[in-house]
């Protein structure tokens, strides 16, 4: 601990060359009997055809797994034909391949040559198999015990100044149960500073939702797609990242609905959907989807929504019937200052700025003047930028105006990315300090859980540079390739002087590392969690807050793997050394024991037991109740929404950071982005063909991206410029090779979301 230590040579972008690309037309259409053709494709090459058949078979069945991808609820019955999509499958081929990593291949290549291969090649090293560790002055992982890991980090900790020095990182895959012995461990360390994926993707709509409405969830259920009258897709790619809501806009479609998406890009997945479980889906035309494609310009969707809702006023004026005035007078609070504030904004100005043609506009504002069940789903096309929350604020005005919540067909519908991210913050995993969630932990544990506001993901980076904190530790996730500032995050975490990483698989996270480092390999979602012989099940929460049970059916990748309360029960059982108020190891051997305590710390989980059987339950939701007594004078709150402002210079565009189609999150499961007609390579910048022309960059120009904050300057290197349909002074390329771009000082205003998708940057053309 603290003595000098050789500073490892790794890197923490990887290699910049090129893999070959290939350049096709843009899909018009999702999934089809191309999407079955590759989802079998990976499962099959990664888990064989037989284990892959019998294991998709119990993927998101009531008696099943659920799927280690997005947050997409299972309908009521699921399908027996398949209750899967093809990012689905190839998140499954990832956890359940294979392919194992074991010492031999630890002793053979070291943290700096693994470091020098891309995401993609060390994601598909396979299976973590043993604990790990890499002990200082050494660039080798070498095999440890359980118990010496354990003891290792407890020594650590326990040489911390205060709690405060250590941060404890989630990601959204970790069940109820892990993520609430997590936070309760953490809490009785002393500390709040449990930063989680959720800070780098809906944090903005948390914030946003709480504030106007009182709950920091979506209020839609699956079911209301089927009666919805208009669903507005704006700043989310669900052909890609949320697959299975194709079929529920198709439901909408055949229902008589609309769809209008609004988003830089036009995606195939909101263009046409082949339901493969359709013969008009595998040999057919599908379901055309979009009625209107808005085309916004990167990071202006405050000055679009705000001309339609100038546009709905005016109309309203005419009849008092566009507005659901009942509503607003009922429910609401602000109306009048929305009104006026509306006023100050010319409808030229907000045309130009938003870039969107009138015509498109005023046809979109004739379907939403008539029609009062509108849902509006959105992501980080909304999240990732500095007015994030406002982004997401005046979506709350526009559904407030038409009295579209609280009903059948009509709410706000965050779309969640990781399987169980809601779920993590249901149970407790947050930064910030709620007086009653401390108040019914100290009366159901025994211990007072502190009361300093904790550390979020951006504040953590920061603290970890400066040398504040010293121990890392991550339940899942790949903190370094998810956070903003690459390189600045790399230094952030070598300067610790332990990192620990709780995963399934190896990823550049286990390579940029403390002095010292920690591998314990956990189960997968859908491996068999057994204990004293008896199989054990886990719950998750979706995006729709409907909470059920996942059960592995595999055999676990190695007889040496602990599952995640597990791990968590053996860390806080060797800090505490047995002497705790609680029983750390009889809790993490029985979630039934988790999951009584789970009930008895929050509302809305009694009965959890029973009611988690099958389909689920739904956690208790204010808006759909329309009960807003949490809030100002018990009002839902009308936002008063500032434009965003990006004062760029000629030679100067805004970039957003975008996921390929063969990507989830930073799991790279291939080189193909099938639906934009990209093939074999990442390493690409979309660019609008006018633009090409007017800065004379021809196809495949190599460059490098760069940008340029408070003078600091951050280089994205070799990237081929691609013509694409994109908003002229607008970019797109994937994180998270350019997640070096976005500085760290740079994020969305009260919830630090990093401004991913709008970033400053330059194009400087390499010879
Ligand atoms: S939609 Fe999401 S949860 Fe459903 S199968 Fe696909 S990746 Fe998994």
């Amino acid at each position: 601990m603290g003595n000098k230590t050789t500073k490892r040579n790794i890197s923490a972008l990887g290699p910049t060359e090129f893999t070959g690309i290939q350049l096709k037309e843009p899909s018009t259409y999702a999934a089809g009997f191309t999407g079955i053709k590759v989802a079998l494709q990976h499962v099959f090459k990664e888990m064989g055809i037989a284990k892959s058949l019998r294991t998709l078979s119990q993927m998101n069945q009531k008696d099943g797994f659920d799927c280690p991808g997005c947050a997409w609820p299972d309908p009521k019955e699921p399908s027996k034909l398949g209750e899967y999509c093809e990012n689905g499958a190839k998140a499954l081929a990832e956890e359940a391949t294979n392919k194992r990593l074991d010492a031999a291949f630890f002793a053979k290549y070291s943290v700096e040559e693994l470091s020098n291969w891309s995401d993609y090649q060390i994601g598909k090293g396979g299976r973590l198999t043993e604990p790990m560790v890499l002990k200082p002055n050494s660039v080798h992982y070498e095999p440890i015990s359980w118990e010496n890991a354990y003891a290792i980090l407890a020594e650590e900790l326990k040489a911390l100044n205060t709690p405060d020095e250590a941060i404890f990182y989630t990601s959204g895959r970790s069940s109820n149960e892990a993520a609430f012995l997590y936070g309760l461990f953490i809490r009785a360390f002393g500390t709040n500073n449990m930063p989680d994926c959720s800070n780098m993707c809906h944090e903005s709509s948390g914030v946003a939702l709480n504030e106007t409405l009182g709950i920091g969830k979506g209020s839609v259920k699956l079911e209301d797609f089927d009666s919805a009258e208009v669903v507005i897709v704006i700043g989310q790619n669900p052909g890609t990242n949320h697959p299975r809501m194709l079929s529920a806009l198709q439901k909408c479609k055949e229902n008589g609905g609309s769809i209008i998406s609004i988003n830089p890009l036009e995606e195939a997945g909101l263009i046409r959907f082949k339901n493969p479980q359709e013969i008009n889906g595998i040999v057919g035309v599908g379901t055309s989807l979009t009625d209107i494609h808005l085309q916004v310009k990167i990071n202006q969707d405050v000055a679009l929504l705000k001309l339609i809702l100038k546009k709905l006023a005016k109309l309203d004026l005419e009849d008092n019937k566009v507005f659901d005035h009942n509503f607003i007078e009922t429910y609401t609070e602000g109306y009048a200052s929305l009104l006026n504030d509306l006023e100050r904004y010319k409808e030229s100005q907000l045309l130009e700025i938003c870039g969107v043609p009138e015509d498109l506009v005023d046809k979109t504002v004739a379907v939403l003047a008539t029609k009062n069940k509108i849902i509006i789903c959105w992501a980080m096309g909304l999240t990732q930028h500095k007015n994030g929350v406002d982004n997401i604020k005046e979506c709350v005005n526009l559904l407030l105006l038409k009295g579209s919540l609280g009903k059948a067909g009509a709410g706000t519908c965050p779309v969640r990315g990781h399987s169980n991210v809601q779920g993590d913050r249901t149970v407790g995993i947050m930064h910030h300090v709620s007086k009653e969630l401390n108040k019914n932990l100290e009366k159901v544990f025994g211990f007072k859980p502190p009361e300093k506001e904790g550390l979020d993901t951006v504040h953590g980076i920061k603290a970890m540079h400066e040398g504040k904190v010293k121990v890392f530790v991550a339940l899942g996730g790949n903190f370094l390739s998810a956070a903003s500032d690459t390189e600045y995050t790399a230094e952030s975490l070598q300067n610790c002087s332990l990192t620990v990483q709780i995963s399934t698989k190896l990823n550049r996270s286990h390579l940029v590392t403390g002095k010292t480092a920690l591998i314990l390999p956990t189960l997968g979602r859908s491996e068999i969690d057994k204990k004293e012989g008896a199989g054990r099940f886990v719950t998750v929460e979706n995006s729709m807050g409907i909470v059920h049970r996942s059960k592995g059916m595999l055999v676990p990748a190695s007889s040496n793997l602990r599952s995640e309360p597990e791990i968590v029960g053996g860390i806080a059982d060797a800090y505490f050394g047995g002497s705790h108020s609680v029983d750390w190891k009889n809790m993490s051997t029985n979630y039934d024991l988790i999951r009584k305590k789970i009930q008895m710390v929050f509302k809305g989980f009694k009965n959890l037991e029973s009611k988690s059987k099958g389909s689920g339950f739904y956690l208790p939701n204010n808006v759909r109740d329309l009960d807003f007594s949490k809030l100002p004078n018990g009002k839902a709150q009308f936002s008063l929404c500032n434009l965003a402002k990006h004062a760029l210079s000629a030679d100067e565009f805004l970039l957003m950071t975008i996921r390929s189609h063969d990507q989830f999150n930073t799991t790279i499961y291939g080189l193909n982005d099938r639906y934009r007609g990209i093939y074999n390579e990442r390493r690409v910048v979309l660019m609008n063909e006018k633009d090409m022309q007017k800065y004379t960059f021809k196809k495949f120009d190599v460059v490098d991206l760069v940008s340029s904050y408070e003078g600091k300057e951050r280089k994205a290197e070799k990237f081929m410029v691609i013509p694409y349909n994109i908003p002229q002074g607008n970019l797109a390329a994937y994180f998270p090779e350019t997640n070096v771009l976005v500085p760290i000082n740079h994020y969305a205003d009260k919830s630090n979301t990093p401004i991913s998708k709008s970033i400053v940057v330059k194009l400087a053309k390499r010879n």
